[in-house]
């Protein structure tokens, strides 16, 4: 082969590369925005963690019982919403007891796939604030603080405080989505009285359970049909 020949097919070749580029850029784009899209949830299993408990009271206002109260009552309706929906529960306390923040968060980062909601209740010197807030550290949970902060808002009376980010430790050391949710002001009149009361408790838990399967795609009555045929 001449050198002339040897030169016009390496030419060739380059051409034909440069022209191939541009395609293989635009198809690999395409690959990702379709890959990015499909991905949606797939957990089975959620940590709910009641905040506050043993010595650790949390928000205590004169007249009302101690947040700790509030947090636990709360986690269990959660729970119940969420196992009849056929969800994994593992709460990080049962009882009145005390559990270091990081032993909350090693619950969540043993396991692989699960989402972490901490529940809690706001409380400030300016009895006139009141809200509902969200919390979230890292980006993989921002969908998630979203989605609940979303449904939470349809409480009847329901202020929004946003989602908002917070480097809370056991929501920044979560390797897992993690949200803080603030179910209102036990410092607010009229949001204790509401904390106070089961119906609210029991609607508050409704919605971060609708929350959550809406982060997963799905409305809460899919989410009961499909525990109902995987239980069949
Ligand atoms: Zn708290």
């Amino acid at each position: 082969m001449t050198d002339q020949k040897r030169r016009d097919r390496r030419d060739r070749r380059e051409r034909t590369r440069s022209q191939r580029l541009p395609f293989v850029i635009c198809y690999l784009s395409f690959v990702i925005l379709f890959s990015s899209c499909a991905i949606r949830p797939t957990f089975r299993t959620v940590v709910v963690d009641p905040g506050h408990g043993g010595h650790d009271p949390g928000a205590t206002q004169r007249g009302v019982l101690p947040e700790k109260v509030w947090t636990l009552d709360l986690a269990y309706r959660l729970k119940n919403r969420l196992e009849q929906a056929g969800f994994t529960v593992v709460m990080t306390r049962t009882t009145d007891v005390f559990i270091p923040l990081e032993n909350r968060v090693l619950i969540s980062n043993s396991q692989p796939d699960v989402i972490f909601v901490s529940l809690h209740f706001n409380s400030i010197p300016k009895r006139e604030i009141q809200g509902l807030e969200t919390y979230y550290d890292t980006n993989r949970s921002a969908k998630l603080a979203a989605k609940v902060q979303q449904s939470i808002l349809q409480l009847p009376g329901a202020f929004d405080r946003r989602v908002k980010t917070a480097p809370y430790y056991v929501i920044r050391y979560n390797t897992n989505p993690a949200i803080l949710v603030e179910g209102g002001f036990l410092s607010n009149p009229v949001e204790s009285r509401r904390i106070a009361s089961p119906s609210y408790r029991d609607a508050l838990a409704d919605q971060i359970y609708a929350g959550i399967v809406a982060y997963r795609g799905r409305t809460p009555l899919q989410e009961h049909a499909a525990a109902n045929t995987a239980t069949r």
